[in-house]
């Protein structure tokens, strides 16, 4: 038996583990099929910040997997749950789509004009204009709470990569000097601490199961937990040596993909 199988929790990424973009990834979804039928606790935990629990559940269920709400820790609801633990119903103005909105919205917030706002929350926004970031950018200047939902610069697409949250927290840096007060997406503990919470376990009692060794073995080592690097995402073997490198980070464990968990 794999030795990371005596862990009691599995903290699971969900882009390059179980799907890429629309498509599922078999041996991601037959890894925790696996791990669902021996009782392990499990949360994925995406940095995506425009897709709800909701849309996600809808995903998943196109893969063949059914999973709960409180299975899924997006950067969008772990955004709104960070915010709630400051202030109840906050006042928000956000850069972000729909899914970070609703989730927002389901934790009390309220979302209003960058004028009337108490936190400035930037996410992705695959329709961002000129109109966006002035008031983005204004609601920067103002100096109100700042919170970004991840740091990601690029996101791997499907068909190449694309921007991540990083081309509105690099603009607004750009213009203002500013950086977000806080970040709540991996590598941060913010999310991790969150996940740990949810699952009702300790950082050594989980595995982090990650694509990226600078997002999700570096989250998972900033709580404290043991990594496990699954090469069907960003990271391969082709890559795996310069990557290691790179990031100056070793993966505990590193596995062809969550499958081989059970070989
Ligand atoms: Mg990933």
């Amino acid at each position: 038996m794999h030795p990371l199988l005596s862990k009691k929790g599995f903290i699971i990424d969900i882009d390059g583990v179980i799907g890429r973009g629309e498509s599922p990834i078999e041996d991601g979804i037959l890894g925790v099929k696996k791990l669902r039928e021996m009782n392990k606790k499990i949360i994925f935990v995406s940095n995506n910040s425009t897709r709800s629990r909701r849309i996600m559940m809808e995903r998943f269920r196109k893969f063949g997997l059914d999973v709960n709400e409180d299975e899924l820790l997006m950067a969008t609801y772990a955004t709104a749950r960070f915010i709630a633990s400051e202030k109840k119903n906050a006042k928000i103005f956000t850069t972000g789509e729909a899914g970070l909105i609703e989730e927002l919205k389901l934790a009390g917030h309220e979302i209003v004009e960058y004028d009337k706002a108490e936190y400035l929350v930037v996410g992705s926004n695959r329709g961002v204009n000129f109109d966006l970031m002035t008031k983005a950018l204004r609601a920067c200047l103002s100096g109100m709470r700042y919170v970004a939902t991840n740091p990601d610069r690029i996101f791997p697409a499907e068909d190449g990569p694309v921007p991540g949250t990083g081309m509105i927290i690099g603009a607004l840096y750009w213009m203002t000097g500013r950086e977000p007060d806080v970040v709540v997406g991996k590598p941060s503990k913010v999310i991790m601490e969150q996940a740990l919470e949810i699952l009702n376990l300790d950082a050594e009692d989980v595995v982090v199961v990650g694509d990226q060794i600078d997002v999700d073995v570096k989250a998972g080592k900033a709580v404290g937990a043991e990594t496990l690097l699954v090469l069907t995402g960003v990271t391969t073997k082709e890559n795996l040596e310069k990557m290691v490198e790179r990031f100056n980070l070793k993966p505990d464990y590193v596995l062809d993909s969550l499958a081989k968990l059970f070989d």
